[in-house]
């Protein structure tokens, strides 16, 4: 619908196993393709705010209590995670989790499952894929748990892509990873919401990086949004590790 964005957090607050607040109070908006960065130092919430959306809290004991999250006008607070899947919003979880001991291409065939498409389709979605990532298919008969870091989270994408997303929520995709291949990944990350118009929200603590690709940026400190803005107005800004402390 014209006018709305793709996804509309509200007011969300999210306690684990009944008792620990992570999130208290956060709301944010991302319009079709466009990118949002989700800044915050260790603990403040960014994952919580991720899980919520996807619907993965639930496996975490964790739940929403108050606040609503509308994709696309639609409420799916509450549907089961593989259905917000389906409906267009893939998460990719910090830490790569790939399949160490399946090669590559494996990888990418296990993550095709949700889309069920035909074999054809399949192999041509994953020749797809080699084409955003080459080093994928250089290492396409490589165990997952032999390739590098960097090689894992383009790995983790790459599988989640396949389920045709409109939304991706990235936590923390350059955790870990030489500066070198970060800007690589986030140069495809730009590409991909250039050319497939692919929306994405990224949590990081990297707070420069993350500006310098989102367009709107949105600061959490301990379960609150404390800044949001443009990205570039608030790449200026001095005072904005004061305000968090990442490490950026
Ligand atoms: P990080 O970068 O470390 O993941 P974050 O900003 O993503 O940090 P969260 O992981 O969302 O922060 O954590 C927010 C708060 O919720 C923290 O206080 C954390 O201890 C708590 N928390 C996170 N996961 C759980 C869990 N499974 N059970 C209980 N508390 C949790």
């Amino acid at each position: 619908v014209a006018g709305q964005p793709l996804l509309d957090v509200s007011g969300i607050e999210v306690v684990y196993g009944g008792a620990i607040l992570a999130v208290a109070d956060v709301s944010l908006t991302i319009g079709a393709g466009e990118i949002v960065a989700l800044l915050g130092a260790n603990g403040a919430g960014k994952s919580t705010v991720l899980k919520a959306i996807s619907g993965l809290a639930a496996a975490d004991r964790a739940t929403v209590r108050r606040g609503h999250v509308r994709f696309d006008g639609e409420d799916i607070l509450g549907t089961a995670a593989n259905r917000i899947t389906a409906r267009g919003i893939v998460h990719v979880l910090e830490g790569r989790h790939v399949f160490p001991h399946l090669t590559v291409e494996e990888n990418l065939l296990a993550g095709a499952f949700l889309h069920r498409p035909g074999r054809r389709d399949l192999l041509r979605q994953i020749e797809d894929i080699y084409e955003w990532f080459p080093r994928l298919k250089d290492k396409r008969k490589v165990q997952a748990g032999l390739t590098s870091g960097g090689e894992q989270q383009m790995l983790a994408i790459g599988r989640a892509l396949l389920t045709r997303p409109r939304l991706v929520l990235l936590d923390e995709p350059s955790m870990g990873l030489a500066p070198r291949i970060v800007q690589e990944i986030f140069r495809i990350i730009v590409r991909l919401n250039r050319e497939k118009g692919t929306a994405f929200l990224l949590a990081e603590q990297n707070a420069a990086l993350s500006l310098a690709h989102a367009s709107r940026a949105y600061i959490l400190e301990t379960g609150r949004i404390a800044l949001q803005g443009e990205a570039a107005d608030l790449a200026k800004r001095d005072d904005l590790h004061r305000i968090y402390l990442g490490d950026a």
